[in-house]
């Protein structure tokens, strides 16, 4: 096989699994085993995909009566496999299930309506979607999972053949059918036949069981490991999606080109709502995209049905030619792309939707971009983690599959039938219901300090991915680590073209764009006029007049690459109204900012781009400028002990209160969020207690 220079080396096939069951610290048996076993199969996403894949476990117990009954525990819906815990089971009365196995069938919705009675307790998770299959097969311990290796068989044209040659009369092979009653009944019967161990769902997946769930588990892994060795044999010199195609981009190119072609790619698929990208350059994503194969291979289906609602049914490629095509080139072709994508995704939706289902968010989920790499898509990082993670499955199973075979994946009906299933969907309605700024990006400039930090807090509390800025990069990575991924912290120094640019590219790296820009970076000196020295001033205006243009600068940029509308929030002051004492350098280059944030409302407006200003006053909790010097400065000024500083503020508002970082931080969010303030630019919102001088005209 020859190989394109710079392609990276092919990983294996078909990997083999280890058996990772530790006799040491297995529990000997009950839930608690169950949990340790489900935890196990989860460990290793090529066996157990994130959300996918169920088990269970027949006992004794008693119920609340004291009576003693079979139970039968089987994972609850909407858990994953690798975390979950005991209450992530449900328990249910084996004996009013296992008969039904004697019926012809039995509605999606009986079945959850009668399970639902067999709960031992009301407050358990709804049980999976597939507890029947678990009732009927005649085992204590039994394992459905969506592995790797065994889907590349599932997934193959002539799939059933190899499985009889690989397996004999150990495997039965169930043609593709939707997960319910009569799949349940199926497996059930099939594995009541003597000599079988394992059942082989076509498209979908493996069932095995056990005596013990060591046995059940042990089963699992054979099985996978039987079937990767079977794979890797027929695909011996054969290159995995039909070999190179081009070289990927190095990896320096690959961000040069993301860093100023992601924010059009996420204005291009956050079209009903905002989008949150990433970005995913594996040597195996690397491989697929770079690829003779790859394109036709994405389109045939998903590789497993638990993807869809996740993934969608296809993904969107994206040509791409480095000789001829510039991230502007990009930007405007996944658009085009995009747009065409939707387009189909409705008429697949009108083709298929019998009973008037309302059609999802019509984005791809997952972008393929040409010898590039993958961009994972969602509404929030989470779902776009999980776009990405579940695509990864997807490409080895069609590298398997297509190595030894055709691929094949559910017709169209068949996706739509899984995509839109209510009992899907089920799983869908138990996360909460998305923020109001779920799949917004916001970056916060000064975010180490109190007022930074309380915005940071505030827009994250309503679903924002946020971005700390800060000159103090320990103190912002600080801030964005409460977040989890949700928050990242990077180092700003806003009067430097360079680094305020370098900090817009991490942003986008990382989250694909940016929505929200909070301008809030600052100091504050105080001087009469003959002892301000040149330096100060300078100073005074670097930060507050030149640091919030390049800032809002690099956010137009950034904003109409991406052609989504967006808001920049100053965090101006009360001096940019008011005339106040010894306070000159401060107070000119604050009404600067205030007056830069009017005029760019008016540049911005056409674009959708928001520019509105918040002026606090007296923020002391939490501040860094009251800690400097500017606080024995001001006390000097009012000619007040430091001490007073706070009560002499509070006196002088018409409120009489305090003003603290939160109450800007409610501020900043109003104008934030285009639910709240969609209509409202060039504006000023003063957070200042009452200050009459201040009251605007
Ligand atoms: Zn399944």
């Amino acid at each position: 096989m020859s190989r394109v220079v710079g392609t990276p080396d092919p990983a294996p096939v078909a990997p083999r699994v280890p058996s990772r069951w530790d006799p040491a610290r297995a529990p000997a048996g009950g839930l608690e085993q169950l949990v340790y076993r489900s935890n196990l199969l989860g460990a290793d996403r090529s066996v157990a995909n994130f959300g996918g894949g169920n088990t269970s476990a027949k006992t004794r117990e008693r119920d609340h009566t004291g009576r003693e009954l079979d139970v039968l525990w089987v994972k609850g819906s909407g858990s994953d496999l690798a975390t979950m815990d005991a209450s992530g089971f449900t328990g249910l009365r084996l004996a009013e299930i296992q008969p039904l196995i004697e019926r012809d069938e039995m509605s999606d919705e009986e079945m959850v309506a009668f399970l639902a009675r067999c709960q031992l307790a009301p407050d358990m998770p709804r049980s999976s979607i597939e507890t029947l299959l678990h009732a009927f097969v005649p085992a204590p311990h039994v394992d459905h999972t969506h592995p790797d290796a065994i889907n590349m068989l599932a997934g193959a044209a002539d799939g059933e053949a190899m499985v009889r040659e690989l397996f004999g009369d150990e495997a039965v092979w169930v043609p593709y059918i939707r997960p319910g009653f009569a799949l349940a009944k199926q497996v059930g019967l099939a594995a009541r036949r003597e000599g079988v161990r394992f059942v082989i769902l076509a498209k979908h997946g493996l069932v095995t069981w056990g005596r013990s769930g060591e046995e059940s588990y042990a089963r699992t892994i054979e099985a996978i490991n039987r079937a990767a060795d079977y794979v890797t044999a027929e695909a011996a010199g054969r290159a995995r999606f039909g070999g190179p195609a081009r070289t990927p981009l190095d990896d320096a190119a690959r961000e040069r080109l993301l860093a100023e072609a992601l924010p059009a790619i996420r204005g291009a698929v956050s079209s009903e709502r905002a989008k949150v990208l990433l970005v995913d350059a594996a040597p195996a994503t690397l491989e697929f995209v770079s690829s003779r194969d790859g394109r036709e291979l994405s389109q045939v289906g998903a590789a497993c049905p638990d993807h869809l609602v996740h993934t969608k049914r296809v993904p969107l490629w994206v040509p791409y030619d480095p000789a001829v095509d510039d991230a502007a080139a990009l930007g405007a072709r996944v658009r085009e792309l995009a747009a065409r994508y939707r387009d189909e995704y409705r008429a697949y939706v009108a083709a298929h939707a019998r009973s008037g289902e309302a059609i999802a968010d019509p984005d791809p989920r997952v972008v393929l971009i040409e010898g590039v790499g993958m961009v994972a898509v969602g509404a929030d990082v989470k779902a776009a983690r999980l776009a990405r993670d579940l695509y990864h499955r997807a490409i080895a199973v069609m590298g398997g599959a297509s190595a030894i075979d055709r691929f094949v994946s559910l017709s169209a009906a068949e996706s739509f039938a899984v995509e839109y299933w209510p009992l899907e969907l089920y799983k869908l309605s138990l996360a909460p219901s998305p923020r109001e700024l779920a799949g917004r990006v916001a970056l916060v400039t000064g975010a180490a300090g109190g007022i930074g930090s309380a915005v940071v807090a505030a827009l994250a509390a309503e679903g924002a991915v946020v971005v700390a800025a800060d000159i103090d990069a320990e103190g912002a990575a600080r801030v964005a680590d409460a977040y989890g991924e949700r928050g990242l912290g990077v180092a700003m120094d806003v009067t430097s073209e360079e680094a305020v640019a370098a900090a817009y590219r991490e942003a986008v790296l990382r989250y694909g764009g940016v929505d929200i820009v909070v301008s809030n970076a600052g100091i504050a000196s105080s001087a009469p006029i003959e002892e301000t020295t040149a330096a100060e001033w300078d100073r005074n205006h670097a930060i507050l007049a030149r640091g919030y243009f390049l800032v809002a600068r690099e956010a137009f940029k950034l904003l109409r690459r991406q052609g989504t509308g967006g808001s920049v929030v100053f965090v101006a002051s009360k001096n940019a109204l008011v005339a106040g004492k010894n306070a000159a350098a401060y107070s000119t280059a604050k009404a600067a900012e205030l007056h830069l944030a009017r005029c760019l409302a008016e540049e911005g407006g056409a674009a959708g781009i928001r520019v509105n200003t918040v002026n606090p006053d007296a923020v002391l909790q939490g501040s860094r400028i009251w800690g400097s010097s500017w606080r024995q400065e001001r006390a000097a000024a009012y000619d007040i002990d430091p001490d007073q500083l706070e009560e002499h503020y509070r006196a002088r508002t018409t409120l009489k209160v305090n003003i603290l970082p939160e109450d800007i931080a409610q501020a900043v969010l109003h104008f934030a969020s285009a639910a709240r303030s969609g209509k409202s630019t060039g504006n000023v919102l003063n957070v200042d207690g009452g200050v009459p001088a201040a009251y605007t005209r």
